[in-house]
């Protein structure tokens, strides 16, 4: 018999991927999936013991864990906004950097459009939605709102339509490639508020990152061409322009080296009241834009 103490000993060898902090609350959320158990009381009674079976799949978690594969992805599921959705290799993980995004996008919707959120019942598209995670705890927390979410790979779609089915919201959901969009425009409306968090790491990002990262998740949603960084920010405001009224709001999350860049382009394309925002790591990661 293992017990609670043991896991937390034999998950150590992962010091190599992780530092401890990461690797201590990694082991905890392992440890509360796989035994139903809530994360206080696996702290409270590190002497309590497991059984045979958790211990074998805990075993061959850590195995995987080695490997560097996201923890998420072994689980095959996460939690964003406070909700829980389904991953897979085929869809991005959901970042705290996108609840900020999110976060905003409520706090501006409720005095831009309406009283209340509750009270927003304007048409909304998340553009290259993966998980789905953007259009979802928007509907979630704007229930009258009409949500549309695009994409261009098919199984990320699946996984966003189990994900709406799984939060018990309505959304509707598109097959399209944005660069194209037009010669596809039959498949779009009018929208009042526009977001998108598209691909934005440059070869030379790459670089930089985690291994857990480039080696596992979808490279289609992670990264663009280093001479075109704003590839899908230019293409997405060209479409804005065209799909948002008047006061309409395109949100955007960006590349922390390319936040002046992106704003210049949105003046230039004739939006106002453009804001650059940072996240809490203060690196800048969000922008809002309205049309005139
Ligand atoms: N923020 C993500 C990362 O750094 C990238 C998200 C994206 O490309 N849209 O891993």
């Amino acid at each position: 018999m293992i017990t609670i103490k043991d896991v937390f000993e034999d998950y150590k060898q992962l010091n190599n991927i992780y530092d401890s902090t990461e690797m201590e609350a990694l082991t905890l959320l392992v440890i509360s999936e796989i035994s139903k158990l809530s994360k206080a009381s696996i702290k409270a009674f590190p002497e309590r013991e497991l059984s045979t079976e958790q211990s074998e799949v805990l075993k061959t978690i850590l195995t995987r864990l080695q490997t560097g594969e996201p923890v998420q992805y072994i689980l095959g599921e996460t939690e964003f906004y406070g909700l829980p959705f389904k991953v897979s290799p085929s869809v991005l993980i959901p970042r705290p950097e996108t609840e900020e995004l999110v976060e905003w996008i409520l706090s501006v919707c409720g005095g831009h459009f309406a009283q209340n959120s509750d009270q927003f019942e304007g048409a909304i598209l998340d553009i290259g939605t993966g998980s789905g995670c953007i259009a979802i705890s928007l509907k979630k927390n704007l229930p009258n709102a009409n949500v549309s979410a695009v994409d261009i790979s098919e199984p990320a779609l699946q996984t966003a339509k189990d994900n709406a089915v799984l939060n018990q919201v309505e959304v509707h959901f598109v097959h399209s490639d944005i660069l194209d969009w037009r010669a596809q425009d039959s498949k779009f409306n009018m929208y009042n508020l526009i977001v998108s968090n598209p691909p934005y790491v440059t070869p030379h990002d790459k670089q930089q990152m985690h291994t857990n990262v480039t080696d596992h998740e979808p490279h289609s949603a992670l990264f663009v061409p280093e001479n075109d960084p704003l590839l899908f920010y230019n293409a997405i405001a060209d479409f804005a322009l065209l799909k948002l009224p008047t006061k309409g709001l395109l949100f955007f999350e960006i590349n922390e080296n390319y936040g002046n860049q992106t704003v210049e382009m949105l003046q230039k394309k004739g939006f106002t009241d453009i804001v650059l925002k940072q996240d809490m790591s203060g690196r800048d990661r969000m922008i809002k834009a309205a049309t005139i």
